[in-house]
């Protein structure tokens, strides 16, 4: 069970997104663990700590979101952030993006993204065409394009916590896990319920929504070019998760 430890003072609505947000992952993916000892808290899930505060005002420093504590059986988060600053959170919910945003970044805070690396699924890091290399998600991406390659595309642009953290978005689109929030559906699919799978969780495939490759045609329609944009994802910091030492 995903457990939000609000740390600041957050109205009811913006609470509610959290809620929801949290709600959504936890019907996706099994966060119920064993008992461990974080700092005196017995926790069985993950705790996330949610912060919405003055950090550097409208633009710059959107915020971080990233697990902070991992279990030291399965190298899973049982702790993590999502801490962000108040002035561009009004922005995002001006732009009606804010609720896609945090759905978007607890994904991060539970490991899509944030433990791949560590957890060695990543191939061609660094080259123009880096790949997953998880088998649950290579079977998901074969379902939805049988000659897009053994493995599946990540992100090939921006920054450190952009970059080979998300699906490719000239592939995969208003997907909600590429780098960029796109369209106006931002469709949880299958690949990404997979990914979760493929760094250790137990997940429930029927909780995805329907979603197919877009069209080339079809990303035009939605914007999305190579182009450098405005990107209010790419202003997410990552904390370093440390693992908690055996007893
Ligand atoms: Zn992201």
């Amino acid at each position: 069970m995903i457990t939000l430890n609000y740390v600041t003072e957050l109205s009811a609505g913006r609470r509610g997104v959290f809620d929801r947000a949290a709600a959504r992952w936890d019907n996706v993916i099994n966060t119920g663990f064993a008992p461990i000892d974080v700092d005196g808290d017995v926790l069985t899930g993950v705790r996330i700590d949610v912060m919405i505060e003055d950090i550097d005002g409208e633009s710059g420093v959107l915020g971080q979101a990233g697990p902070t504590i991992l279990r030291p059986d399965t190298d899973l988060p049982v702790a993590g952030i999502m801490q962000f600053d108040d002035a561009d959170v009004a922005n995002l919910e001006a732009g009606g993006s804010f609720e896609d945003v945090i759905l978007h970044e607890m994904a991060h805070v539970l490991g899509f993204g944030t433990l791949w690396s560590r957890k060695g699924l990543i191939r061609g890091t660094g080259s123009m065409d880096p790949r997953f290399t998880g088998t649950a998600s290579i079977r998901e991406y074969a379902a939805l394009d049988a000659a897009g390659g053994d493995a599946v595309p990540l992100s090939n642009t921006g920054g450190a916590g952009t970059r080979e953290g998300h699906w490719r978005e000239l592939i995969f689109g208003d997907e909600l896990l590429t780098g960029f929030l796109s369209g106006d559906d931002r469709p949880l699919s299958r690949l990404s319920v997979a990914a979760f799978e493929d760094i250790g969780y137990e997940v429930d495939y029927a909780r995805a929504d329907p979603f197919v490759l877009p069209s080339f045609r079809e990303l035009a329609l939605m914007g999305i070019t190579e182009a450098v944009r405005i990107c209010d994802l790419c202003r997410v910091g990552r904390p370093e998760p440390v693992t908690l030492d055996h007893v």
